[in-house]
């Protein structure tokens, strides 16, 4: 119920589309009544014998059924043009909210769900939307009127033979409720094992190098039949259900018709009915019958498109957990003054803490470097800055303003991130180095390209910055694709500086180009630098060593030689 009731909210802005929908929908069932009745007056007149009779009657018969089908024929070019339209906009305005949410949603969403199924959601799940958004209101309609005008027809032709088809009605009724309840399950099951197939995929598509560099081509291929087959045995089930269904009600519609000749044939026997009623009966029956099949039908449909809206809401209805606050106030003319209070953090409740009570100050344009064994809690630290995760204990300000208390996007605005990964976007140099700052003009992405060394190899390319880089930016080295990850962040020019691992990824001849370009991308910034060779980190005003979640030793470089603690070791073994 509540399912439905939310989707119902999804027809508001269509509303005069819908009833005018709904108007044309009965006015094509109102066509399909109206026949048999002017059947019954024609052949009135025909019993009655006079042939100037009949034909006099044959031109008004003949425009009143002309006028009818035209009626009908545009009635139904509206329901099935704009009835499908309306049903493929509420598609696009659902895919449209789960697109902007999946946006908006936290790191912690992305650390818990895989992307895969997250895809299928927005492609796969919505896709039957649009045919039961259109459909199902509109042939519930059409059904009902047509299954409550032939019922009355059928009590005023002979209420006596109504009764038992109306039992087999109400039962039919019965069997239906029961058996959907049944498919509702499996639908739901169909959706997630193609979410698998997809994440299955995915993965597979996404790091093909590393398969076929391993050459485990055999294990993926095992994996992807895997899930390939329990799609089949989830459709299994599905189709059981749906087998039972469908031959139960084709049953009982077969048992409409046994009732009809045989209790008929009894009523014609005892005097209680006119042979010609019977053949009406039939008629009716025939009306009566095919919506019946479309209801059957429409169940299939709905089932299958609830499925999918079940699944768009599972997403719609989380919050993200990181959002401007209420009061939220823009940080502008930043000066760069950081300070890490107290600060305390774990990943989820049941996970140990990754950090407690870390205090640390930056002044603005000063530099700190975070060193300690992998797994420390280096990255995490950095990961708070922006607000990835909110601190579970303590406060991190900047400009002594609480994070928590700025907006989201001005915040991050402030903050520059160069990482280990790098990722490029799917499109030309140009574009992926305007990422940082999509405003800027050719002259700036070029000034930045020179900051980043990386303007001369960007010229010697055939295209230029109009070179494709490939999905992530396959086409490109390591190196190459850093220094256009630190062109972006000279464009962006924030003047916080997060690097973390900038250079570990990359070979002893691009490591001194990048370090160069860092240094100067660092110089008047407030910096974090993570680096795993200390050579890099020496000049920094202070270095941090984090061990057991926490800050183990802090000073410049020669002090923490002389306390001849981890810092040293670290040093000497380097
Ligand atoms: P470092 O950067 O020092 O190598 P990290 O900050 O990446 O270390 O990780 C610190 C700890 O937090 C590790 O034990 C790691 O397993 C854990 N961790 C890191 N990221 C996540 C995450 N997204 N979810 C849960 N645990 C995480
Ligand atoms: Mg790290």
């Amino acid at each position: 119920m509540h399912t439905l009731k939310k989707f119902i909210q999804y027809y508001a802005p269509y509303k005069p589309v819908f009833y005018f929908d709904l108007v044309c929908a009965a006015m094509i069932s109102l066509v399909d009544l109206a026949f048999p009745q002017i059947l019954r007056s024609l052949t009135k007149t025909l019993f009655a014998g006079e042939a100037s009779q009949i034909l006099s009657a044959l031109l008004p018969i003949t425009a009143a059924l002309l006028l009818m089908y035209i009626i009908q024929a545009l009635c139904k070019y509206y329901v099935s043009y704009q009835g499908h339209m309306m049903g493929a906009r509420m598609e696009r305005d659902m895919r449209k909210q789960l697109f902007d949410h999946y946006e908006k949603l936290s790191f912690s969403y992305y650390d818990q769900n895989n992307s895969g199924q997250m895809m299928s959601k927005l492609v796969s799940d919505l896709f039957d939307i649009s045919e039961f958004a259109h459909h199902g209101p509109e042939n519930l309609f059409i059904s009902l009127i047509k299954i409550v005008g032939s019922f009355i027809f059928l009590f005023l032709i002979n209420w006596l033979l109504a009764l038992p088809l109306l039992a087999l009605v109400v039962l039919m009724i019965f069997f239906s409720y029961h058996q959907n309840r049944r498919m509702r399950a499996t639908f739901m099951d169909n959706r997630r094992k193609i979410g698998d197939i997809n994440s299955r995929l995915q993965d597979t598509l996404s790091g093909i190098r590393v398969v076929q560099s391993f050459a485990n081509e055999d294990i993926e291929r095992e994996k992807f039949r895997e899930s390939n087959e329990n799609f089949l045995i989830s459709k299994n089930a599905n189709y059981r259900c749906m087998g039972s269904f469908m031959s139960g009600n084709l049953f009982f519609q077969g048992m409409m018709y046994l009732v009809t000749l045989v209790f008929g044939g009894w009523l014609i026997a005892h005097g209680k009915m006119e042979a010609a009623d019977l053949a009406m009966y039939a008629l009716y029956i025939g009306i009566f019958i095919s919506p019946i099949q479309i209801l059957v039908e429409l169940t299939e449909m709905m089932q299958k498109g609830l499925s999918g809206f079940r699944r768009f809401l599972e997403v719609v209805e989380t919050d993200p957990e990181i959002v401007n606050a209420p009061d939220a106030v823009e940080l502008t003319n930043v000066k760069g003054d950081v300070e890490y209070q107290n600060v305390s953090f774990h990943y989820s409740d049941d996970d140990a803490p990754v950090l407690s009570n870390v205090s640390f100050k930056i002044p603005a344009g000063k530099s700190i470097a975070l060193v300690g064994p992998s797994g420390s809690g280096k990255t995490t630290i950095c990961s708070l800055l922006p607000r990835f995760y909110d601190v579970t204990g303590g406060t991190i300000c900047i400009d002594g303003k609480d994070v928590r208390k700025l907006t989201l996007e001005s915040l991050r605005n402030q903050i520059g991130i160069v990482q280990q990964d790098v990722y490029l976007f799917c499109g030309t140099i140009r574009e992926n180095i305007a990422y940082g700052k999509p405003s800027a003009t050719m002259e700036e992405i070029v000034e930045a390209a020179k900051k980043a060394n990386i303007h001369d190899f960007i010229e010697s390319l055939p295209d230029g910055y109009d070179s494709f880089v490939g999905e992530r930016g396959t086409r490109l080295s390591g190196g190459q694709k850093q220094r256009i990850s630190i062109a972006r962040v000279f464009l962006k020019n924030p003047p916080v500086l997060i690097l973390d691992e900038a250079t570990s990824a990359l070979d002893n001849e691009s490591e001194r180009w990048i370090q160069k370009s860092l240094e100067e991308l660092a110089a008047n910034r407030t910096t974090i630098t993570i680096a795993h060779r200390l050579s890099t980190i020496r000049n920094s005003d202070e270095i941090l060593v984090v061990a057991n979640n926490q800050i183990a030793e802090r000073g410049k470089h020669e002090e923490l030689l002389a306390l001849g603690g981890i810092y040293a070791h670290y040093y000497e073994m380097s």
